[in-house]
């Protein structure tokens, strides 16, 4: 398309007292109803963080917003850059617990790690036979399997011939561009881990459809990323009971 009906993007940080008086909200309604999308989170130290691409009218009208904020926001400053337009196809809301994760290192027939997410009140489920890694070089396999009950994420004990540990659990975050569940009908879907073997971004993407489709879970490069290391060795023990599954079989 011609440069001028480009979409336009900006990364805009708003400073002063700006969490806890619904400033999140109030910045999704207004850039949904002015047609922009992107997203906006609470940072660590303070401050409103907003992406948002859409027309350069719609951008400047936003700007106007966040240089105010909602009635109890008292902002004292507000940092905006021009950036590339990622193509995002929501204005959503980053860093909110989308439900809990749970990662079950399972010895049947064949050893492997199930990741649970839960995703509309069941846990979507992939058998991950290496486990996953902290490396973003390491491109675990995760076979998709059936979904499981929430019940299940607190098993833990003998299972058929084998067994079953929690491996880590915790909450996530949905991240990406296309809201979920759809992200993970299309087959790329990236999350943020709040575990406490697994944390920061990660991306599940499907690589063969039909009926066990296969994907990769890969770790994505950010400050939780650890190149090289082997996480399932260095820490191979339940966060619940604090045995390994071999302890657990003996
Ligand atoms: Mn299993």
């Amino acid at each position: 398309m011609p440069a001028a009906d480009k979409p336009a993007a900006i990364r805009a940080v708003v400073g002063g007292a700006v969490q806890g008086v619904g400033f999140r909200d109030a910045t999704v309604r207004r850039a949904r109803d002015l047609g922009l999308t992107g997203w906006v989170r609470n940072d660590d130290d303070g401050s409103v963080r907003v992406h948002a691409e859409g027309e350069p009218a719609a951008l400047t009208e936003l700007e106007d917003f966040l240089r105010d904020g909602p009635s109890h926001a008292r902002v004292e400053r507000v940092d905006v850059e021009k950036v590339r337009a990622e193509g995002h196809e929501q204005f959503a809301t980053r860093g909110v617990a989308a439900g809990v994760f749970v990662v079950q290192e399972h010895q049947a027939t064949a050893h492997h790690f199930d990741l649970r997410l839960e995703v509309d009140g069941v846990m979507r489920s992939w058998a991950v036979p290496k486990g996953p890694s902290l490396d973003p070089a390491a491109k675990r396999l995760a076979v998709q399997v059936e979904d499981h009950d929430l019940a299940h994420n607190d098993f833990e004990g003998g299972l058929g011939n084998g067994g079953v540990i929690i491996w880590d659990r915790g909450t996530y975050e949905q991240g990406g561009r296309v809201p979920w569940p759809e992200a993970l009908d299309r087959g790329h879907a990236v999350f943020v881990l709040h575990g406490e073997k697994l944390r920061g971004g990660f991306a599940l993407q499907r690589t063969r459809p039909g009926a066990k489709p296969q994907w990769l879970l890969i770790k994505r490069r950010d400050d939780e990323a650890r190149p090289g290391s082997d996480l399932v060795a260095e820490r191979p023990e339940s966060v619940v009971s604090g045995r390994t599954l071999d302890e657990l079989l003996g």
